[in-house]
């Protein structure tokens, strides 16, 4: 027991922009977890190709890419959010569903909501980490320590000179 993790959860562009986001975070929430941090993110190309390195040689991969960033649907943006609890990953991997939304079970996120397009890509609404490894891999890519209200991960203090925007 108290087996504390941390996942990365995606609400994908085909998501967004099927207005799905109200439904996904009601799925979740029968999870019990915590957010920890959220924020709605414009994916560069860096990060969509570091997010899915482990795919670079898979014949889907520039389709994957154009789609993470929101190039099929109009939406170049994600929500990210870290889902923070007992058994964190795995409960919302379950919630989520398999990855071809056509074998996912029919009540999972993706059973219900996602397609496969007809150039073969799976348009799965989410994106949630599937072992501890790649959950740290994959929170340390989208977010800093200080957009995240828990102690994840041990951090460093540097000092910096940054130059920052502040409003007018
Ligand atoms: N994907 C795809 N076809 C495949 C495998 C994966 O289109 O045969 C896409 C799908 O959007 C998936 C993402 O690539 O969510 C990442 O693949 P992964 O194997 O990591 O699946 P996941 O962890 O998302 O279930
Ligand atoms: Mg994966």
């Amino acid at each position: 027991m108290n087996n504390i993790q941390a996942t990365l959860v995606l609400i994908k562009p085909d998501g967004l922009k099927k207005s799905l986001t109200g439904n996904i975070l009601t799925r979740l929430s029968e999870t019990k977890l915590e957010i920890v941090a959220a924020k709605v993110v414009r994916v560069s190309r860096e990060l969509a190709e570091t997010h899915y390195c482990h795919l670079k040689d898979k014949p889907f991969f520039p389709e994957l890419i154009k789609y993470v960033q929101g190039e099929l649907h109009d939406r170049k943006k994600v929500l990210a959010m870290i889902y923070w609890g007992e058994d964190a990953i795995n409960k919302v991997r379950a919630l989520a569903g398999a990855t071809n939304p056509e074998e996912a079970d029919p009540t999972t996120i993706r059973g219900s909501y996602g397609r496969i397009t007809t150039k073969g890509l799976y348009e799965n609404v989410i994106h949630a980490s599937t072992n501890e490894e790649e959950a740290e891999r994959e929170i340390k890519l989208w977010f800093c320590p200080d957009e995240v209200i828990v102690d994840l991960y041990p951090t460093n203090k540097v000092k910096k000179e940054l130059s920052l925007r502040v409003w007018a």
